[in-house]
C-alpha cells in the first residue's frame, strides 16, 4: 500500500515504468528510484476575514536527496490531493536531471481556491504554511518556487515568514521572487519564453518559418500568457487561446495585445468577445503549426490525441498528455512532440539562477540570464533529439531516459546508506 493514489499518480508510475524498461532497469532499483524520499502533510488554521476560523490542508513532497537540495513549485489549488503532488515532484527530478541542474525534484501546496479568499486570507494561508513547513525545507534542503494559483507575492510571503524565523534575510529559500526582493530578473517570463524558444527549434526542422507559423494557447497564467506574447512579438500568428473561463479562435489571428490587457484587468479571458467563442475542448482540436497546453495535467486524452492537427505539441503544462495518448501519438509521425520536462523546463532554470545568484549575492543583468537560458535549453533540446533519433524513440521517452538515467546514476555511485 502507498500513501501516493489518483490518477495523477498513476501516470507518472506508468510513464517511469516505461522507461524502466527501455533502459533495462533492474527491479531492485526501481522503487528507490521513483518513490519520493519524504512526505509532509500539514493543517493550516487561519482567521477568516468574517472572524471565523478555517483549516486548509497542505503538503510538500520531496523526491530525492541525491543530486542536491530538492526543487519545486507551490500549488494553490482547491482539488489538491497528496497522489497528485507526488507526481508533479516526481515529474521535477526528471526535469531538472536533464536540464543538469544539481536537484532533486519537489512539489508542495495547499487546498485552496485562490479566488475565494481575500488578498488578506491569502497572506495568512501562505505564511503558516510556509510556517508550517520550516523544519522540512531549507537553501540547501529543498527550496520553494511558484506554481499554478501562486506567484511572486505568495514567494515574498514566504521568503518573509523563513527570514522572521531564522533572524536574517534569507532569499535563497524561495524562487521566483519580486526582484525588489531578491528576485532576478527574467524569472518570470522565463517559461513561456523557453516554450517559444523550443517550438521555433522544432519549426525550423520541420521546415516552417516560426514567422509564419500559427499557433494555440490553452491557459493564459504566468506560462501560457507569457507564451502568447512571446510568440506574438516573435511574429508568429495566435489563432487560438483560452483559460479556465473561455476560449476563442480567429484564423485571421487573435488581438494579443487585447487579449493581456483584458487578461490583467480581469484577471479571466471570460467575456473578452462573443462571437470568436469557441467549446473549450474543441480549441484543441483546430488546425495549426504548434499547440501549446499550458494548462492542467492530462488534457491530452486517447480522446482527443487522434483527432489533433498541430505540427508541434508543445507541453507547457506539466503532465498534460496521458501515457494512452502518447501511444497514439507515438504512432503519428506528423506531430514533433516537445515533452513537458524539456518543453517547460526554463522555469526551473531560471530558478536556479536565481538561488545562484542569491547565494552569492551578485546578480546579473536580463540579457546574461537570457542567454544562458538559451544555452541550457539548446544543449538539452540537442542531447533529446539525439538520443530520439538514435534509438528510435519518441521525444518523451528520451527525454525521460536521460532523466531518469542521471538520477540512477548518481545512486548507483553513492550506494545505499548505510
Ligand atoms: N513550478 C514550476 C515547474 O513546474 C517551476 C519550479 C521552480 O522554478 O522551481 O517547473
Amino acid at each position: 500500500m502507498s500513501v501516493y493514489t489518483g490518477e495523477v499518480f498513476e501516470m507518472a508510475r506508468t510513464q517511469f515504468n516505461r522507461i524502466a524498461d527501455q533502459l533495462n532497469m533492474p527491479v531492485d532499483e526501481r522503487d528507490r528510484i521513483f518513490y519520493p524520499k519524504r512526505a509532509l502533510t500539514v493543517s493550516c488554521p487561519i482567521h477568516r476575514d468574517d472572524g471565523s476560523t478555517m483549516v486548509y490542508q497542505g503538503y510538500r513532497v520531496q523526491h530525492h536527496l541525491t543530486l542536491g537540495p530538492t526543487k519545486g513549485g507551490t500549488r494553490f489549488s482547491n482539488n489538491l490531493e497528496i497522489g497528485e503532488v507526488a507526481a508533479l515532484a516526481i515529474w521535477m527530478s526528471w526535469k531538472c536531471a536533464l536540464a543538469g541542474l544539481p536537484y532533486g525534484g519537489a512539489k508542495g501546496g495547499v487546498c485552496v481556491d485562490p479566488p475565494a479568499v481575500s488578498q488578506r486570507e491569502l497572506e495568512a494561508i501562505s505564511r503558516r504554511y510556509m510556517q508550517e513547513m520550516i523544519p522540512f525545507v531549507g537553501p540547501h534542503t529543498d527550496i520553494m518556487a511558484p506554481d499554478m494559483g501562486t506567484n511572486e507575492q505568495v514567494m515574498a510571503w514566504f521568503m518573509d515568514t523563513y527570514s522572521m524565523h531564522v533572524g536574517h534575510t534569507v532569499s535563497e529559500i524561495v524562487t521566483g521572487k519580486p526582484v525588489a526582493s531578491g528576485g532576478t530578473l527574467g524569472r518570470r517570463e522565463a517559461t513561456g519564453r523557453s516554450i517559444v524558444y523550443l517550438a521555433e527549434q522544432a519549426l525550423e526542422k520541420l521546415e516552417i518559418n516560426p514567422r509564419h507559423a500559427t499557433v494555440i494557447v490553452q491557459g493564459f497564467g504566468n506560462v501560457g500568457g507569457y507564451a502568447t506574447q512571446i510568440f506574438h512579438e516573435h511574429g508568429a500568428k495566435v489563432v487560438g487561446v483560452s483559460d479556465h473561463t473561455a476560449a476563442y479562435y480567429n484564423a485571421d489571428g487573435l488581438d494579443v495585445p487585447a487579449l493581456v490587457a483584458y487578461g490583467r484587468k480581469h484577471g479571466v479571458l471570460k467575456g473578452f468577445s462573443t462571437e470568436l467563442t469557441i467549446n473549450r475542448e474543441k480549441l484543441l482540436t483546430q488546425p495549426c503549426d504548434v499547440l501549446v497546453p499550458a494548462a492542467i495535467e492530462r488534457v491530452i486524452t486517447e480522446k482527443n490525441a487522434g483527432s489533433l492537427r498541430c505540427r508541434v505539441l508543445a507541453e507547457g503544462a506539466n503532465g498534460p498528455t496521458t501515457p494512452e495518448a502518447d501511444t497514439i501519438l507515438d504512432q503519428n509521425k506528423d506531430i514533433f512532440v516537445i515533452p513537458d520536462i524539456l518543453c517547460n523546463s526554463g522555469g526551473v532554470i531560471v530558478s536556479y539562477f536565481e538561488w545562484v545568484q542569491d547565494l552569492q549575492q551578485f546578480f546579473w543583468g536580463e540579457t546574461e540570464v537570457n542567454d544562458r537560458l538559451a544555452q541550457v535549453m539548446g544543449k538539452a533540446f540537442a542531447q533529446v533529439t539525439a538520443r530520439a533519433k538514435a534509438e528510435n524513440v519518441s521525444m518523451r521517452t528520451a527525454a525521460m531516459a536521460i532523466g531518469v538515467e542521471k538520477v540512477q546514476l548518481a545512486k548507483r555511485t553513492r550506494g545505499l546508506f548505510p
